[in-house]
């Protein structure tokens, strides 16, 4: 067990209020993974200023050093993987592989971000005039409020940290509190690689304290926010009151579509895998599998046998394929999907309770669950459940199985399975979402290529890649008239 403290200006320092709070293992809750200060105001006031401290000198450093600086942030995470993916998984819960492959897309990132500053392009442009030269470049914004959620505790917080920092901008995080170890971690990784004091700060605490305390601070230019939708249009809300930028990244209600003509072994392993992997908890996860008629008995034989062949248990084990869910409550609100579903007429063929064999009892575990026959404007095919529970919806034909995909509120990942390259293409064409896959499953994003979703998912911005740099800066577009006289644009001399 470890006592964490908030990172404010560089120094490691304890709530103003002396009070704290606990970080227990999901898969065993007799064990405490660390102590967290319970901050305050007062702190979360303290943050804002060394952020606002450190910005203008900051900003000034080049964008290529400020790149070394991320590559330094590469080398120690590299050193560092093994130790960060393990406490990840005792503080998340979820399997040791892809607490590994979490780490690995922070390293990602920190990588991509050392090589961005080095080419981070404006345009050139030809002006209406002679002796006169436009560009655009991107210029930061000030202190930043990063919020994240608890489902990739690496990888969010550094898809968001390193291209706002990268950019210039200083930053407050707040990590979301069944997760704080892992931003902890972060903090004195970066304070190690050579970010100065004040640049990055760390508090913890509850979403309508020390959340709500960054959304209303005059001096927050931005609110880079990953979590569910209701907290997002809350987030929205205020924001907009006070004209600040948002970036939200919000729920899904992602399908993968079975085409009579895919290659089913393939479709079986992509449901598999999207749909339990991180127990089901992704944004991205596959929460409806719709089946074209022809296939759909075929299909729900050999996927009902694969889901049961699962191995639950404590992700630190290398065999187990499943993990617990993070908490109590959030077992609580799945199972209480399973019984809408069920009174809903849907037909459970496979889990639909919490699993407790052995060891498993100390901890949130649940059965992967599988719906067959659930129509799609039932809550189970329509509402985010965030756990192991598979709908699967039977489609007459293409035509259909597209309508279902696209008839929820949320848009962020699709996945079609095909062999019909006319079909393939027309899908792309038509799924309103953010990141469509053929004969791939809904979970897999690369960190280099923009992230997010459509409709109720977010609201137009895109981490990852490039695009991740668009939300954390300003265009600035500039024009040098080198004539020496006074000229006027097109339009000014029309009269
Ligand atoms: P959540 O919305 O409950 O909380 C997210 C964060 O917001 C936490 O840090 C929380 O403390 C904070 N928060 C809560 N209320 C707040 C308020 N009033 N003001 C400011 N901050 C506040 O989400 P969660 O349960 O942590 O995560 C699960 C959700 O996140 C799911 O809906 C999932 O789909 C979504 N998610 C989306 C993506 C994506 O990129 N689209 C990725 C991962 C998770
Ligand atoms: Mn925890």
């Amino acid at each position: 067990m470890k006592d964490y403290k908030n990172l404010i200006n560089g120094k490691l320092v304890d709530s103003a209020s002396g009070r704290t709070f606990e970080n227990r293992n999901p898969a065993n809750w007799d064990e405490v993974v660390g102590v967290f200060p319970k901050s305050t105001a007062e702190d979360l006031n303290k943050a804002i200023e060394a952020a606002k401290k450190a910005y203008p000198k900051w900003r000034a450093i080049p964008w290529p050093k400020r790149s070394e600086i991320m590559r330094k942030v590469a080398e120690i995470m590299v050193m560092k993987k093994e130790e960060l993916s393990k406490l990840m998984t005792r503080e998340m819960g979820k399997v040791i592989k892809e607490t590994r492959g979490d780490t690995q897309e922070g390293i990602d990132t920190a990588l991509y971000a050392s090589t961005e500053g080095r080419k981070y392009y404006g345009y050139t442009l030809p002006s209406e005039l002679p002796d006169k030269s436009c560009w655009t470049r991107r210029d930061p914004m000030g202190v930043w409020g990063l919020i994240t959620p608890w489902n990739f505790p690496i990888a969010i917080p550094t898809w968001k940290s390193f291209p706002c920092l990268l950019s210039g901008n200083t930053a407050v995080i707040k990590p979301a509190t069944y997760t704080p170890a892992c931003v902890g971690e972060l903090g004195t990784i970066l304070q190690e690689a050579g970010v100065p004091d004040g640049v990055f700060n760390v508090v913890y605490g509850g979403g309508s304290e020390i959340g709500e305390g960054l959304l209303n601070h005059q001096d927050i230019v931005g609110i880079s926010f990953t979590g569910s939708s209701d907290i997002g249009r809350r987030i929205g809300e205020v924001c907009g009151k006070s004209l600040k930028r948002c970036s939200l990244e919000l729920g899904g209600k992602n399908g993968q579509v079975v085409l009579a003509d895919a290659d089913l072994d393939l479709a079986l392993e992509g449901v598999l895998w999207g749909a339990f992997g991180t127990t089901g908890q992704r944004c991205t996860a596959t929460s409806r599998c719709i089946i074209e008629a022809p296939v759909y008995d075929r299909f729900i034989d050999m996927l009902k046998a694969k889901v049961e062949a699962l191995k639950i248990g404590n992700g630190l084990d290398e065999a187990n394929d499943v993990g617990p869910l993070v908490s109590e409550s959030q077992r609580e609100s799945i199972h209480s999907y399973v019984l809408i579903g069920k009174q809903e007429g849907a037909k459970l063929i496979t889990g639909g309770e919490p699993y407790t064999e052995g060891t498993c009892a100390q901890g949130w575990f649940y059965r992967p669950t599988v719906f067959i026959d659930v129509t799609p404007s039932m809550r189970i095919a329509q509402e985010e459940i965030f756990g192991p529970v598979l709908s699967v919806i039977k489609a007459r034909d293409y035509k259909e199985a597209i309508e279902i995909l696209n008839g929820t509120v949320y848009g962020l990942s699709s996945s079609i399975y095909t062999r019909d390259l006319v079909k393939a293409h027309k899908a792309i064409e038509l799924a309103e979402t953010g990141i469509v896959y053929i004969n791939a499953p809904t979970i897999g994003a690369e960190c280099h290529l923009p992230f997010g979703g459509m409709k109720n998912t977010g609201n137009g911005h895109r981490e990852g890649g490039w695009t991740a740099y668009e939300i954390f800066t300003e265009i600035k577009t500039v024009y040098v008239d080198y004539s020496g006289t006074l000229q006027k644009a097109q339009i000014d001399t029309w009269q």
